[in-house]
C-alpha cells in the first residue's frame, strides 16, 4: 500500500514539475502575448516578400525560425524590471519595424537584402548623397510597393490589438501553458540547429569562415542580416586596413616589360572533364580545341585550386601569400598593385565583384578587397560599373574601356562561367544539349540529366566568350591565360551537384572541385618575339601546380624585379619547386588523397 501511495504522490508530484515547467516555457509568450504575435507575422510578411521578389523557394523552416526569434526577444523582455518593460517594448516595436521597412525596402529596390554592402552604403553616404537618394526614391511610387503590404499589416495589427486587448484576456490557465510550450518544443526541435549556425558566424574569427553562412536563406532573417553585416564589416575593416596600408610599403626594384599586353581570364566553377581538352565526348569547347589542335593554346595537365570558394581563391590568386603560409595574407603584396607600380596600365572587368549595392550574396565577402576604395584605386586603372546577365557582355565594357590601354596592360577579364544556377548562364541559341543527349547516362533521372545539360550549355557557351576574347587580341603582342576560381560537382564521380563547404575532402571532392582545366594562349606575334616564354610555358604544361603561386608567374611574365618574387614558385621557371605538398585549404594533402579510386 504504501509503495502504492508514494508512486501516486510521485505521479502527482512530476505532473505539478510538468505544469510549473510548461508555464515558466510559455510565460514569456503570455506576458508580451501581443508583441509575440506581432514579431511572428513581421518576419513571415517579411519573409514572403522576399521570396516574391527575389524568386526563391519558401524555406518552411522560417516558420519554424521566427517563432523561436519571437520567443527569444519576449524572453529577455521578461527579464527587464517591470517599470521598464513599456519602454522595452516600443523599442522593439520600432526597430523591428524599422529593420522590415528597410530590408523591403532595399528588397524591392535593389534586389539585395539587408546586408554588408548596404550596410557600408549607408555608413559611407554623405549629406548630399542622401538627400539625392531621398529624392530619387522616396516618392509616391512607394505606394504601390510591397512596402504597402507592410503598411496594411501596421495597421491592421493595430486595430486588431486594440481590440482584443479591451474584450479578451488570455488566461494563465494549464492548457494554454501546455499548448504553447509544446509549441515551443517544437520550435526549438526544428530551428536550433539553424541558430546555432547563426551563433558560430557571430563567433567567427576570420571572413573566410562568414562565406559558409551566406545564401541561406532560412538564416537570413532582417536581424540576422543585420548582425552578419556588422561582423563582416568589423571583420573586413581589420583585414583590410592592414592590407591597404602595407601594400603603400611595397616596392617594384624594376621592369622590363617583357609582355606588353598580358591578359588574365578567371572563369567560374569549371569542372576540368566538361571540357574536349581534357577528353569530355561532347562537343562543349570547339573553339579551344581548334585552337589546342591548331598548336596556339598550350593545355596545362595537373593544375589545381587552393580553395574552392571564390572569395578564398581570389585572395590567395591576387597575393603573393601562398596558402600553406602560416603568417596572414595581408602582410603581403597583391600583384596587381606592383603592375601598377611598374607602370602597367590594370583593367579589370568582372561579371561578380561589380563596385555596387546590387552584388549578389555570393560575392559579398569576396568582392571586399577588390572593392575597398583604397585597395581598389591601388590595383586598377579601370574597371566597369555594371554586372550582366552573359558574361559576352564584358566585351563591349572592354571595348569602351579600351582607350584607356597605354603601351602595357595587364586586363583581367572575371566571368560567371558556369556559376550555379547552370542554366541562367548561356542565352537561347547555346541551349545545344538538350535531356536526350544523356540517354546512356541510365544513372541519371531526366531532371538530373536536364542539369547536365544546362552545364554543358553554360561550358559551350564559355567556349564561346573565351573565343571572342582572344579575338580581340589576335593581332597584338598578347598572351592569354585562362583558369576558373575552381571546379564543380555535376553528376560525374558522386551523385550530387554544386560545391561541399571546403573540410569534405574526398578523393571525390578533391578531383571534382580543386582539380581545374588551365590554359595558355600567345598571339603569333608574341610567339615571334618571345622565344624563351614560349618555350617556358610549353615546357610547364605537365608541372603539378596549385594557382595561389600564380601571382609569381604575373611578375615573371611583366619582368617585375622585386624581393617578394620567388622563382621556385613561378611554374615557368626551371626552378619551379615540383616537389611541393600541394595542400588544399591549407591543409588536404592533394596529390596524397586524390590518387585513391580513380
Ligand atoms: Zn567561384
Amino acid at each position: 500500500m504504501n509503495i502504492l501511495n508514494y508512486i501516486k504522490g510521485l505521479i502527482r508530484n512530476s505532473k505539478a514539475v510538468i505544469a510549473k515547467m510548461a508555464a515558466m516555457c510559455a510565460y514569456p509568450m503570455i506576458e508580451n502575448k501581443i508583441l509575440f504575435i506581432f514579431l511572428y507575422l513581421l518576419g513571415i510578411i517579411n519573409m514572403l516578400i522576399e521570396v516574391y521578389v527575389l524568386h526563391y523557394r519558401i524555406p518552411k523552416i522560417s516558420f519554424f525560425t521566427y517563432v523561436l526569434d519571437a520567443y527569444l526577444i519576449c524572453l529577455m523582455i521578461s527579464f527587464v524590471p517591470k517599470r521598464l518593460k513599456n519602454v522595452f517594448q516600443i523599442l522593439t516595436y520600432s526597430i523591428s519595424v524599422m529593420l522590415a521597412v528597410i530590408n523591403i525596402f532595399c528588397v524591392n529596390k535593389f534586389h539585395a537584402k539587408i546586408g554588408p554592402e548596404i550596410l557600408n552604403v549607408v555608413l559611407e553616404t554623405n549629406k548630399r548623397e542622401s538627400s539625392e537618394f531621398a529624392d530619387k526614391y522616396i516618392n509616391a511610387e512607394l505606394i504601390t510597393s510591397p512596402l504597402s503590404i507592410l503598411l496594411v499589416y501596421l495597421i491592421l495589427f493595430g486595430m486588431l490589438a486594440l481590440y482584443a486587448h479591451s474584450h479578451f484576456k488570455l488566461s494563465k490557465n494549464r492548457l494554454i501553458s501546455y499548448i504553447l510550450s509544446s509549441l515551443f518544443v517544437v520550435c526549438v526541435v526544428v530551428a536550433l540547429p539553424s541558430r546555432i549556425t547563426m551563433i558560430k558566424l557571430l563567433k567567427a574569427e576570420n571572413i573566410e569562415e562568414l562565406d559558409h553562412y551566406i545564401n541561406n536563406h532560412s538564416l537570413n532573417t532582417p536581424y540576422n542580416n543585420l548582425a552578419f553585416a556588422i561582423k563582416v564589416r568589423v571583420l573586413s575593416n581589420k583585414d583590410l586596413d592592414v592590407l591597404a596600408k602595407n601594400q603603400n610599403k611595397f616596392t617594384v626594384d624594376s621592369c622590363n616589360h617583357s609582355s606588353n599586353n598580358i591578359i588574365f581570364i578567371i572563369g567560374e566553377s569549371y569542372i576540368k572533364c566538361h571540357s574536349q581538352l581534357y577528353g569530355y565526348k561532347y562537343e562543349t569547347t570547339p573553339y579551344q580545341k581548334k585552337r589546342m589542335n591548331d598548336g596556339e593554346i598550350v593545355v596545362f595537365t595537373d593544375v589545381i585550386t587552393p580553395a574552392n570558394l571564390t572569395s578564398v581563391v581570389f585572395k590567395h590568386t591576387f597575393s603573393l601569400h601562398s596558402i600553406d603560409m602560416k603568417d596572414s595574407w595581408s602582410s603581403y603584396p597583391l600583384f596587381p598593385v606592383l603592375y601598377r607600380k611598374a607602370n602597367y596600365h590594370v583593367a579589370f572587368i568582372t561579371n561578380q565583384f561589380v563596385k555596387s549595392i546590387q552584388q549578389d550574396a555570393f560575392n559579398v565577402t569576396g568582392g571586399l578587397f577588390l572593392n575597398e576604395n583604397r585597395l581598389s584605386a591601388m590595383q586598377f586603372d579601370t574597371r566597369n560599373i555594371i554586372s550582366h546577365q552573359y558574361d559576352e557582355e564584358l566585351l563591349r565594357d572592354y571595348d569602351s574601356l579600351q582607350q584607356y590601354n597605354t603601351a602595357n596592360n595587364l586586363i583581367i577579364f572575371h566571368l560567371s562561367g558556369q556559376h550555379i544556377d547552370f542554366y541562367k548562364r548561356s542565352p537561347e541559341a547555346f541551349k545545344k544539349f538538350a535531356v536526350s543527349d544523356y540517354s546512356v547516362r541510365k544513372d541519371l533521372s531526366d531532371q538530373e540529366k536536364q542539369i547536365v545539360a544546362d552545364y554543358d550549355n553554360a561550358t559551350l557557351y564559355n567556349d564561346f566568350v573565351l573565343e571572342k576574347i582572344i579575338e580581340r587580341f589576335e593581332n597584338e603582342d598578347a598572351i592569354v591565360i585562362y583558369m576558373p576560381d575552381h571546379g564543380e560537382e555535376c553528376y560525374d564521380e558522386l551523385h550530387r551537384m554544386g560545391r561541399l563547404p571546403s573540410g569534405n575532402f574526398s578523393p571525390e571532392v578533391l578531383r571534382q572541385e580543386y582539380r581545374i582545366p588551365f590554359w595558355i594562349w600567345m598571339s603569333k606575334k608574341y610567339r615571334e618575339n618571345h622565344h624563351t616564354i614560349c618555350k617556358q610555358v610549353e615546357n610547364a604544361k605537365n608541372k603539378p601546380f596549385m594557382t595561389d603561386d600564380i601571382s609569381h608567374m604575373f611578375l615573371y611574365l611583366a619582368g617585375i624585379k622585386c624581393k617578394y618574387y620567388n622563382d621556385s614558385k613561378n611554374v615557368l621557371s626551371d626552378s619551379f619547386d615540383v616537389n611541393r605538398k600541394r595542400l588544399v585549404e591549407g591543409i588536404a594533402d592533394f596529390d596524397k588523397i586524390s590518387e585513391h579510386k580513380q
